[in-house]
């Protein structure tokens, strides 16, 4: 089985070689790298991160590993071919796509994320997990980021591969990103151990904003600080720093990345209409118990003179409230 890994690993390297070859060298290829220059990814940025190209053919893998002696089925079970249907042979499984390899946290490649051009869907294929690749426990991008993470002790995670390496040429060495999977307790435990604060960096939309919101007692349970970046709705950091530059991008989205408890009340304010006295009401009472979440009472008496500040409402009131709901949670 030791044998089995080493082979895998080997294939992978070669894949990887392989896709980033076609890439640069051939018509096809010249496709798929124009899309990720048109998407202002940078010469550099494609061979640091080795980005690739799997052809729109059914054999180009499979033969170039058959060619060098690889095992089909060991390779089926590394997640770089596919069984055929009729138990007649194998296939390649990455088609027609731009090819994200996927380090372990030495430097091994261990899977793929594909990514198809353009449109379309699915708009990516990752590989299966496999002996090598639980996705529960590794990190895109970790092994190029892990000695900025221990030298800062701070971490910031995206959710996808363009996130992490448009955010990487901006200046985030401390970028990683899990793989399409929600975060895991493996995963948090993982980054606890690594450092002392994160910032979440996730999309600008719905699904992005919630997944932060519930990924935040998980990583406060792995001992870290937490802070999340508020990106303008819709924009994903990729986007953001298309759109804005590197430099509004390090100052908004990560230095400026706001606290726990402003991101939660920035979210929960979305919930309510403002504009009637009802939903003034109703964000208060949230806000008050959103507040109250805070140990410390000079905390909370920042959060709440704010909110008395904004919405001219009277400090002691909501102290009051607040007051009670620190007393519920004792
Ligand atoms: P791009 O910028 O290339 O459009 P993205 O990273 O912004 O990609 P999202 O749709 O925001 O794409 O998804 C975030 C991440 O979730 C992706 O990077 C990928 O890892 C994962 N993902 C997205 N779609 C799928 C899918 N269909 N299957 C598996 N994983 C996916
Ligand atoms: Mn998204
Ligand atoms: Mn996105
Ligand atoms: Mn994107």
């Amino acid at each position: 089985v030791d044998l089995d890994r080493l082979a895998i690993i080997e294939a992978h390297q070669l894949t990887a070689k392989l896709y980033n070859y076609l890439l640069n060298n051939t018509q096809h290829g010249k496709i798929a790298k124009d899309y990720l220059l048109d998407r202002g990814l940078r010469e550099k940025q494609i061979d640091h991160f080795m980005i690739g190209y799997a052809p729109d053919q059914w054999d180009t893998l499979n033969r170039f590993l058959t060619a060098r002696n690889f095992d089909p089925v060991l390779m089926e079970k590394g997640g770089l071919l596919s069984a055929k249907n009729d138990g007649s042979g194998h296939v390649d499984r990455f088609r027609s796509r731009i090819m994200f390899p996927i380090w372990d946290r030495d430097g091994k490649v261990i899977a793929f994320g594909g990514r198809v051009i353009g449109d379309g869907g699915p708009k990516y294929l990752n590989s299966p997990e496999t002996m090598l690749f639980t996705k529960s426990r590794v990190f895109y991008n970790l092994h190029h980021a892990r000695p900025a993470i221990r030298k800062s002790k701070q971490v910031v995670l995206f959710e996808g591969y363009m996130d992490v390496i448009k955010s990487w040429s901006a200046g985030v060495n401390n970028g990683v990103a899990t793989m399409g999977t929600a975060l895991t307790e493996e995963h948090c435990a993982m980054l606890g151990r690594q450092a002392e604060e994160i910032i979440l960096c996730y999309d600008g939309d719905d699904a992005g904003q919630a997944a932060a919101l519930k990924s935040i007692p998980m990583l406060e349970k792995a001992k870290l600080r937490v802070r999340v970046s508020i990106l303008p709705k819709g924009k994903d950091p990729d986007e953001y720093i298309e759109e804005y530059g590197p430099d509004t991008f390090l100052r908004e989205a990560i230095d400026g990345a706001a606290t726990t408890t402003k991101f939660k009340l920035i979210y929960s304010r979305k919930n309510h209409i403002l504009l009637t006295e009802e939903g003034r009401k109703n964000y208060l009472l949230e806000a008050a118990g959103i507040v109250a979440d805070l140990d410390s009472a000079i905390e909370r008496e920042v959060y709440l003179q704010e909110l008395s500040r904004e919405f001219n409402f009277p400090l002691d009131v909501l102290k009051q409230d607040c007051q009670a709901k620190v007393l519920e949670l004792q």
